[in-house]
């Protein structure tokens, strides 16, 4: 390892191993570090993404797709089902991938394109020197070193620290942090082309279930709960156990995982002077679905793009870098994160009678015309003061 290069990204996520990779074939010097010993385990996602933004940044492949998915389902608490077939549902048919491998590939790419990637090191403090972050202190084995670069990307996911030890204040509301347990689950009845999505303040309150499917009688079964529900008794596990118990009581745990979503807004600026955040550690996960990895992958692009001619015309100020800032947050990607954060709030506001009363009129609606307006519309149309709480919202759908 060297003790200075153009780029230090933090983090072997989908995020920052995009932004290795559009760096380093930009011809910069990069070093990719991450502190697990092997890229993409152990896997903290039910591993969904949609074909579309997908293919924005790599052509599908076998080895790292598990299923493809033709559409989804959506549950109420009374049991009633709403289904999007894939003609319906258009662009948001996609794959349950294996992260384990996809992730890989990823940095591998990277690799490839000349990245430095350094596993088992892990960021331990930042250099700021005169408000400007230089670098970081990076520990590999227990050996501490410090590395300078002209930028650090920190793509450290949803547990980041690294913005904070810059002074960014990243800290998620308890509220905001979505509990998540799942469970790879086989030998189960399921439908292996089809998602299904639970609601009910009995089956995850603030939350859903998910069934994502891995193979033909093999899913990711999982729970995700706001943390301030989360006491002795009903913690993630607990609901999740007894969703399984209630619906797939045959199924056989080969794999158990827990890890945080959080659907709070974004960061308010991330960017420093010499700094840029990206993906989950800039808050940048979906607030409704906690779907994260497009966004990752995509803000690590822009990241590389800013950091690549910020780097070239020698000024990495805080003032430069906010093209990036500026890009994504008023892309199509910003202001779906505003739009269904706005939505999320009244959602987890809703009793199991509203969720049901929600679900069955969107059962009955022409399903050709899905799609977040019409949800808001038939949103509006069991509460019509929710016409003033989501006072523009339903202007700046009706663009869609
Ligand atoms: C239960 C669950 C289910 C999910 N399901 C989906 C889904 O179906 N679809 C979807 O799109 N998203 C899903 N997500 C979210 C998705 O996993 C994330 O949004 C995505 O991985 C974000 O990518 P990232 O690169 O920003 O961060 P990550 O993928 O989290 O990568 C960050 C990396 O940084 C490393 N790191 C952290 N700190 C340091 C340090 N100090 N030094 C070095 N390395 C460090 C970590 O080890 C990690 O490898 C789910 C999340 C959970 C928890």
């Amino acid at each position: 390892m060297k003790s200075r290069y153009d780029v230090l990204v933090i983090g072997g996520g989908p995020g920052g191993a995009v932004a290795a990779g559009d760096l380093a074939a930009k011809g910069h010097s990069v070093c990719l570090v991450e502190k697990r010993p092997a890229i993409g385990a152990p896997v903290r996602c039910a591993e969904g993404i949609g074909k579309d933004v997908l293919a924005e940044f790599i052509p599908p492949d076998d080895r790292w797709i598990s299923a493809e998915i033709k559409g989804a389902r959506l549950v109420s608490p009374d049991g009633t089902a709403m289904t999007v077939e894939q003609e319906m549902a258009g662009s948001k048919v996609g794959y349950i991938l294996d992260r384990k491998i996809f992730d890989r590939e990823l940095v591998w790419q990277a690799a490839s394109k000349g990245a430095e990637v350094h596993v088992k090191t892990r960021a331990t403090g930042a250099i700021v020197e005169d408000g400007v972050v230089k670098g970081a202190i990076l520990e590999t084995c227990g050996q501490a070193r410090e590395v300078r670069a002209g930028v650090v990307i920190a793509a450290d996911g949803v547990e980041s620290k690294f913005p904070r030890w810059c002074g960014i204040d990243s800290a998620v509301p308890m509220r905001e942090l979505m509990s998540c347990a799942q469970y790879l689950l086989t030998d189960i009845d399921i439908d292996p082309a089809m998602t299904v999505f639970y609601l009910g303040n009995k089956v995850a309150p603030e939350g859903y279930a998910w069934v994502f499917p891995k193979g033909d009688r093999t899913a990711n079964v999982g729970v995700g709960i706001s943390s301030r529900r989360s006491r002795d008794g009903n913690r993630a596990r607990d609901y999740l156990d007894r969703f399984v118990a209630a619906r797939f009581p045959e199924g056989k745990t080969i794999e158990y995982i827990v890890g945080g979503v959080s659907v709070c807004r974004p960061l308010p600026c991330t960017v420093a002077d010499g700094l840029m955040v990206v993906g989950d550690a800039a808050r940048l996960s979906d607030p409704i679905t906690g779907g994260g990895i497009y966004n990752a992958m995509r803000t690590g692009r822009l990241a590389a793009g800013v950091a690549s001619e910020s780097i070239s015309a020698g000024n990495c100020s805080r003032a430069a870098l906010m093209a990036y800032d500026q890009a994504w947050r008023h892309s199509k990607l910003g202001k779906t994160l505003e739009r269904n954060y706005r939505i999320k709030e009244y959602f987890i506001t809703l009793s199991d009678e509203k969720l049901n009363a929600i679900v069955h009129s969107m059962a009955r609606i022409n399903l050709k015309d899905f799609s977040v307006f019409n949800l808001v519309k038939e949103l509006i149309r069991h509460n019509p003061r929710l016409l003033l709480e989501l006072k523009g919202l339903h202007d700046s759908l009706k663009a869609e």
